[in-house]
């Protein structure tokens, strides 16, 4: 009786841990254990050697077998039958499948993009730093004075809760950033968005994008500033753009400098994008101020170096001729669509 039992409990285990995936090993199940030579069967003929006093316990544990396969053997009919409803499904393969729209990447990332490249290969890493920064980062450390047009609440947003908080007026606070950790030398561009209080109009907006450039070593001179960007043009618009310097000022550089490129349209003719002029203006540029490297404490006897600051809807501007900078935030997919072959 006792072996029985115990044999019974044994088949249970073996019942439990039975799995099958196709309908032949379902099958299978059914002819091992409740097929008419099956174990189920078997066991239930042993009622006949059990003693009258013990038929009826022993009779229900036979039937809670008997039950027990059978819920195990409809347990896998039915996975079996789901799993061939789920593969088998009523499918026209010759339908025409769904799009798979490929978006295109922004004009602004394009150009971004091609000038970090541009800048890679004359080894200048990229750095990035926070989008709201502090006044001195900002403004003190350049030598922009408390007194400085740029200052004015008219042309900053400044951060209500702090007034030593502001939107960065432009990347030259990731340089900041830079020079406060990372003794020369320092071969940095810093991409990124800057703000402006400003009108929005087709020439101007609250928002842009910048690359500022900085090069700080010994014996860094113009000549290199005046060959690095000169080799940025050319590399940017084509072999045959000449550039000029014009005199300029800038608070953090000295000498300063505006830097023009030969009229891409026109090719130095004069038309109406270069005013009639044959040039146009891309960026500013200098040796950095002697007050600024001091500010990082970097020897301005031993260290010089050259900084240059663009934008990059300007770029974008001349190199796709796009007139009004608001289309760069407008999220027009007319205008997005355009630069799907810039990629
Ligand atoms: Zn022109």
């Amino acid at each position: 009786m006792d072996e029985l039992l115990r044999q019974i409990e044994n088949y249970k285990v073996e019942i439990a841990a039975y799995d099958a995936h196709t309908g032949e090993a379902v099958e299978a199940f059914r002819i091992k254990y409740l097929g008419t030579k099956g174990i189920v069967k078997t066991v239930m003929g042993e009622m006949r050697n059990v003693p009258n006093e013990q038929k009826k316990q022993f009779g229900q544990v036979l039937n809670d077998f008997k039950q027990f396969a059978e819920n195990k053997y409809h347990e896998l009919k039915e996975k079996i039958s789901s799993n061939q409803q789920t593969t088998e499904v009523d499918f026209d393969w010759t339908l025409p499948g769904d799009p798979f729209p490929v978006g295109t990447r922004h004009p602004l990332s394009i150009v971004s993009n091609k000038i970090i490249d541009i800048f890679h290969r004359l080894s200048f890493a990229v750095a990035e730093g926070p989008e709201i920064e502090d006044d001195w980062h900002n403004f003190n450390s350049m030598n922009i004075p408390a007194d400085h047009p740029a200052r004015d609440m008219q042309d900053t947003f400044y951060i209500h809760k702090n007034p030593d908080w502001l939107l960065r007026t432009h990347t030259s606070s990731v340089q900041a950033r830079v020079m406060e950790k990372q003794k020369p030398p320092i071969r940095v561009i810093c991409p990124g968005r800057v703000y402006r209080n400003e009108t929005v109009s087709a020439r101007a907006h609250c928002f842009f994008h910048q690359v500022e450039g900085l090069y700080i070593d010994e014996k860094v001179s113009f000549a290199d500033l005046k060959q690095t960007l000169y080799f940025f043009v050319q590399e940017m618009f084509g072999k045959e753009v000449k550039i000029r310097f014009r005199p300029s000022y800038f608070p953090f550089t000295e000498p300063s400098a505006e830097m023009d490129i030969s009229c891409l349209i026109c090719g130095g003719e004069g038309c109406n994008v270069c005013k009639h002029t044959g040039w146009v203006e891309i960026l500013g540029s200098g040796m950095v101020h002697p007050k600024v490297l001091q500010n990082f404490k970097i020897d301005p006897n031993k260290y010089t170096g050259f900084a240059f600051g663009m934008g990059i809807e300007r770029v974008c501007q001349l190199k796709y001729r796009v007139n009004d900078i608001r289309l760069y935030s407008q999220n027009d997919v007319r205008f997005l669509k355009q630069f799907t072959s810039a990629l």
